[in-house]
């Protein structure tokens, strides 16, 4: 026996994964995340992973990406200070108690919304694949207005899937888009929702890949596309991490978000999450009740399953059918979640919590007042979880809210919804 044949040493073992350097390379977050999709769609997901992957020693990728966004989109984003809500919560808080708040002010990035780092990272990513049409689906019209934006921006063709009562709704994010020289498709199948909006794109892609980007619009779907969007959506928490260090001197005590799909909570989150002494507190549309179909609470009340190509935790029934979502705000409407929310979930470094209907419009109402922000309904769930969380800390403590949009989109609705409860 020699000994060139003998079995190797027992390997050491691989040392475990932080929690910053996920997802592996089968695109997994520990057990969720990963590739449910139909064959067809495979090479096209092949394709984006390769294009992504190349970014990574692509300095002047990342160097055009971040001037655009500073001179076209408007960053970097202020970290503000609300004082006068905080004085309002100390009030009512215990003595010494009511940490301060300070807005990560998303809702000034252009359209309004935090949508747009990841449009413009996508379409650019887009023009580096040597494609010249991207389609997008939206829901209440958001992500479908920040895509048709950076569509226009680098003259992309743009096709915009919208249920069909959908658009009824949002007619003026429809027209936004229009002028924006989309084509926005009304589709007329289903419940004529978001849900039939992404199956048609989904569709359009199988057979477009070749010519046509697919602009996923949050932390969501097969990978690589989790992934991805968090990368274009991390300059929130980058920022913010400088911005604490020169305004507050270190790192703060707690950073709140809300959680729809996921994209603004991963943007600001994922910069801290091995800063272990900083809390992390997702927030769930807690809808009119518990019960389900009346939430958009996967986290809190739902559990693990197969939902647009990923494993996630998801709001189901006895069957694994997909139960249906509710929340005030329509950007938060979604009854699935990025993988990597669930993964963290599960490890506890974030914590989730649920806002309800009333308590975001409680929220909403008081940011408008007292500061002058009017933000948007889906940013609204953060804000009261801030002012939840807030009078449980010390005065000395700094809470962050990711302030993830503005809410002039959402002023008829929440009118609505407050001449309702007056009544
Ligand atoms: C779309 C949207 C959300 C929800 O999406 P995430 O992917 O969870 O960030 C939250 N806030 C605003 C203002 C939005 O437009």
């Amino acid at each position: 026996m020699t000994t060139d044949t003998a079995a190797p040493a027992t390997p050491e073992e691989a040392p475990p994964r932080r929690l910053s350097e996920w997802p592996d390379e089968r695109g997994r977050y520990g057990p969720y995340g990963g590739v449910y999709v139909p064959e067809t769609l495979i090479p096209a997901l092949h394709q984006l992973e390769e294009a992504f992957a190349a970014t990574s020693g692509d300095e002047n990728f990342w160097q055009r990406l971040r001037a655009l966004l500073n001179d076209f989109g408007g960053r970097p984003t202020p970290l503000y200070h609300a004082e006068r809500l905080e004085r309002g919560i100390r009030r009512a808080a215990p003595k010494e108690h009511g940490a301060e708040i300070w807005l990560k002010r998303e809702d000034l990035l252009h359209t309004g919304a935090h949508k747009l780092n990841n449009t413009l990272g996508q379409a650019l990513l887009t023009k580096k694949m040597g494609k010249r049409r991207v389609i997008a689906e939206t829901g209440a019209g958001q992500h479908g207005v920040a895509t048709a934006t950076a569509a226009a921006h680098f003259g992309l063709e743009c096709t915009v899937y919208m249920g069909a009562e959908d658009a009824r709704r949002q007619r003026l994010n429809v027209i936004r888009m229009e002028l924006m020289g989309a084509e926005v498709v009304q589709v007329e199948a289903g419940s004529r929702t978001l849900k039939d909006a992404t199956n048609e794109a989904m569709r359009d892609w199988m057979g477009s890949y070749e010519t046509t980007h697919y602009i996923l619009g949050s932390v969501v779907g097969p990978h690589p596309f989790p992934m991805i969007v968090r990368e274009f959506q991390r300059i929130i928490g980058i920022e913010t991490k400088a911005q604490c260090l020169r305004k507050l001197e270190r790192l703060p005590e707690c950073v709140v978000a809300c959680v729809g799909g996921g994209s603004n909570a991963i943007g600001i989150f994922h910069p801290f999450i091995e800063d272990i002494d900083t809390k992390l507190i997702g927030v769930e549309a807690g809808g009119r009740s518990p019960s389900p179909g009346d939430h958009a609470a996967p986290l809190s009340l739902g559990s693990p399953g197969v939902l647009h190509g990923s494993m996630s935790y998801v709001m189901q029934d006895e069957h694994g059918q997909t139960l249906d979502a509710h929340s005030c705000s329509a950007g938060l409407d979604y009854p699935g979640v990025g993988p990597e929310h669930s993964f963290w979930k599960d490890s506890g470094r974030v914590v989730y919590e649920v806002a309800d209907d009333t308590e975001a419009l409680r929220a909403f109402q008081a940011l408008a007042r007292e500061e002058g922000i009017i933000p948007a309904l889906e940013t609204s769930h953060a804000i009261a979880a801030a002012m939840r969380i807030a009078p449980t800390m010390p005065k000395e403590a700094a809470i962050v809210v990711c302030c993830s949009g503005r809410g002039d989109k959402d002023v008829d609705e929440a009118a609505r919804l407050l001449a309702e409860r007056r009544n």
